[in-house]
């Protein structure tokens, strides 16, 4: 899939721009708060209606004016089709597919599949496993429909659970959440440990193109319960909360369970978070993230459109080109703040563009 056309009326800093994106490498370059970034959030928004900054949509709207558009125009196996969303600050947003206005959300997701990648991502090994469970979780509610519904009811049997805990109330009924948590964990547990299966051999393949098979990246699940049927995963779990009602007790918050899950990454079979080197965890971020392409593929038969926000620029010169060559056949739509990187790349089907204060000048 590749985006064709992208229409902005005062979104960010971009009163009117109209663009034409080539099926290839787009290479959008300009200084700092020129306007880069938002014409990757805006094609992003165009796919999952919302911001992949986490904001609010009504900081998208230019300041002083009352509405922002954003129109794509995108082409798949099947043929054109474009998104419109009209951003206003006193009513809900407008969505329309094919100039057809939707008034499900969910008829517009989705329709666009796009990934972005985007500097907050390079700290997916280093950092706590929060990021690491925040990433699973958001690439599983991509591919499993009820599984953000699972994961909202885990939460709020939780949070009833762990208020239980610290308050004086009849101890009997934590084995009404226990067995709550166990059925919801069950399916949360069970997808989490499957996808990361998936995933491990799609990002060990993408890493060792990228390092020219000089790395070897391994990556599994680390959990509370690892069973391959989900009625074990169930029971297991269930036992789990049962065993560990003293020490949560103690504690006033439920020890056990899949929110403490977290992905492992080792390098060479050593632990990447601990022992890589900036430039090896940033890589491995990269393969972690980009094997999403190969998911989504599997999933809707089409190659989504990939946006690189200032990635290039973490990488030395033969991993950028690794990377770059590991990529053809998509369209990339990649954001750097120098010109001269570029001239060691080798890249073909390119479209260039300046971005200096919200406009865009093509120059090659
Ligand atoms: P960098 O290289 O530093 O990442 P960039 O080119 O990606 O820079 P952007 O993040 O796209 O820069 O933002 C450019 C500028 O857009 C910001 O400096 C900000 O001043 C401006 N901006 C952000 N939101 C709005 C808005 N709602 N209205 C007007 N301008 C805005
Ligand atoms: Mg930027």
């Amino acid at each position: 899939m590749f985006i064709k056309r992208l229409e902005l009326i005062n979104f960010r800093n971009y009163s009117n721009l109209n663009i034409e994106f080539i099926n290839g490498f787009n290479i959008l370059y300009g200084q700092n708060a020129q306007g880069k970034t938002n014409i990757l959030e805006a094609i992003n928004y165009l796919s999952l209606l919302k911001s992949h900054r986490s904001v609010k949509d009504k900081e998208l709207i230019k300041w002083g004016k009352g509405k922002a558009y954003i129109k794509g125009v995108f082409q798949k196996n099947l043929g054109d089709f474009s998104v419109e969303v009209l951003i206003s600050e006193e009513s809900r947003k407008e969505a329309k597919l094919n100039g057809i206005k939707q008034n499900k959300a969910s008829e517009v997701i989705g329709n666009a599949n796009v990934v972005i990648f985007s500097p907050d991502d390079l700290r997916l090994v280093k950092e706590g496993p929060e990021v690491r469970r925040k990433f699973i979780d958001n690439e599983l509610n991509q591919i499993k429909p009820k599984y953000q519904y699972y994961l909202s009811l885990y939460n709020k049997a939780l949070f009833q659970r762990n208020n239980l805990l610290k308050s004086n109330f009849d101890k009997s009924l934590i084995d009404v959440y226990d067995q709550q948590l166990a059925e919801y964990g069950s399916y949360i547990v069970f997808h989490r440990i499957e996808f990361i299966k998936k995933l491990s051999i799609i990002c060990r393949l993408f890493h060792r193109k990228i390092t020219d098979g000089k790395e070897e990246l391994v990556i599994r699940y680390k959990g509370d319960v690892y069973e391959e049927d989900i009625n074990k995963i169930k029971e297991k779990l269930y036992l789990s909360y049962k065993n560990s009602i003293e020490e949560d007790l103690k504690k006033g918050y439920t020890s056990k369970g899949p929110q403490r899950d977290d992905l492992q990454i080792f390098l060479n079979g050593v632990d990447a978070k601990t022992f890589a080197s900036q430039g090896q965890q940033r890589t491995a971020a990269i393969s972690l993230k980009l094997s999403e392409i190969e998911i989504i593929k599997g999933e809707r038969g089409e190659y989504p459109i990939l946006l690189l926000d200032d990635v290039m620029s973490e990488l030395d010169i033969l991993r950028q080109k690794h990377l770059l060559d590991s990529l053809k056949g998509l369209q990339i739509i990649l954001t750097i703040t120098g010109i001269d990187d570029l001239g060691r790349l080798d890249f073909k089907n390119k479209k260039i563009f300046e971005v200096v204060d919200g406009r865009v000048q093509i120059k090659e």
